[in-house]
């Protein structure tokens, strides 16, 4: 890793680039290009989930990138339908074999879907995967402090990661404090509010012209200076590299609470408690 982008470190020691490319709705196949872009761009973590079915095109991308496996940060989600100890083992081998690689750098549990209560029994299938040496970190997307309490107490392993829907106008704050509390790191999922109204609001956009940066790039920069990891998604090479030129300047601590301030409370996506 000669790169000079953040990495941050986890609770079990394993780092992780803080920057990294998202693929939710990119087909499987144009997402090879995508991919390959980013990785040249010099991104080097790639999110994708077993929902997304463009696993296959991911891990085309990365070997057609040529930049080594051992230098890419690789996640995948295992999907709602494959909560269980046995199903979620079998959903695990389902995905590498797409992604043609024969191990993982973070699983994440896509959805804890309480109402089935299975999520715990599908943790510990990750345990074991991780212990088996199959997945280097686990993590989680979309819990909720109670469920993240259960699986400390009924498992006594946290977590590296709980990914979350975070922005501008949705900021968290108190899965953000309950995950920071237990050395949990944030990850922000549309961390650009999809790509919405926040990229034409005034304030954001007056404050990138400070720098000679976009509302995205500054909202990006909020992400990465509030410790979040952060993985926006397009499929240009431009804002591709738009989205990745976020290293050289810095946000003061009244602009990042101008940012927090702008929280409207606008959930995107469901609510991790009703749906099941
Ligand atoms: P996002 O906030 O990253 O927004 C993406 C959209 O913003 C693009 O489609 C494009 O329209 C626009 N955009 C991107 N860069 C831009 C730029 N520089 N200038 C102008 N417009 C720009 O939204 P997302 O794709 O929903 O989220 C990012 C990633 O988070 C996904 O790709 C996926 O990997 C992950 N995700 C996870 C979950 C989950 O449940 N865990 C849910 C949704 C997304």
């Amino acid at each position: 890793m000669t790169d000079n982008q953040p990495r941050l470190t986890f609770n079990d020691h394993a780092k992780a680039p803080q920057l990294g490319f998202g693929v939710f709705q990119i087909d499987n196949d144009i997402v090879s290009d995508a991919v390959a872009t980013a990785l040249d761009v010099g991104y080097r973590s790639i999110d994708t989930a077993a929902f997304y079915k463009n696993e296959k095109g991911v891990g085309e991308g990365m070997r057609r990138s040529g930049v080594p496996r051992s230098e890419v940060f690789l996640t995948t989600k295992l999907w709602n339908e494959d909560h269980g100890f046995d199903a979620a083992l079998k959903a695990f081998e389902a995905s590498l074999k797409k992604l043609g690689t024969d191990y993982l750098d973070l699983y994440l549990i896509h959805w804890p879907l309480p109402r089935r209560d299975r999520y715990v029994e599908t943790w510990n299938a990750l345990i074991q995967l991780q212990s088996d040496g199959r997945v280097k970190s686990i993590g989680v997307s979309n819990f909720q402090p109670d469920h993240l309490q259960r699986l400390l107490k009924e498992t006594g392993v946290a977590p590296v990661v709980n990914q979350i829907e975070l922005h501008p106008d949705f900021t968290q704050r108190e899965v953000v404090a309950f995950n920071t509390r237990h050395n949990i790191v944030t990850e922000a999922w549309s961390p650009l509010g999809q790509g919405g109204d926040l990229l034409t609001q005034e304030k954001l956009v007056d404050l990138g012209a400070r720098y000679d940066k976009s509302a995205a790039q500054v909202i990006l920069r909020w992400h990465i200076q509030r410790g979040h990891m952060v993985i926006p998604k397009s499929e240009h090479a431009e804002r591709i590299r738009e989205n990745f030129a976020i290293f050289d300047f810095n946000l003061s601590d009244d602009e990042l609470q101008a940012i927090d301030a702008l929280d409207a409370g606008n959930r995107l996506g469901p609510h991790p408690d009703e749906l099941n």
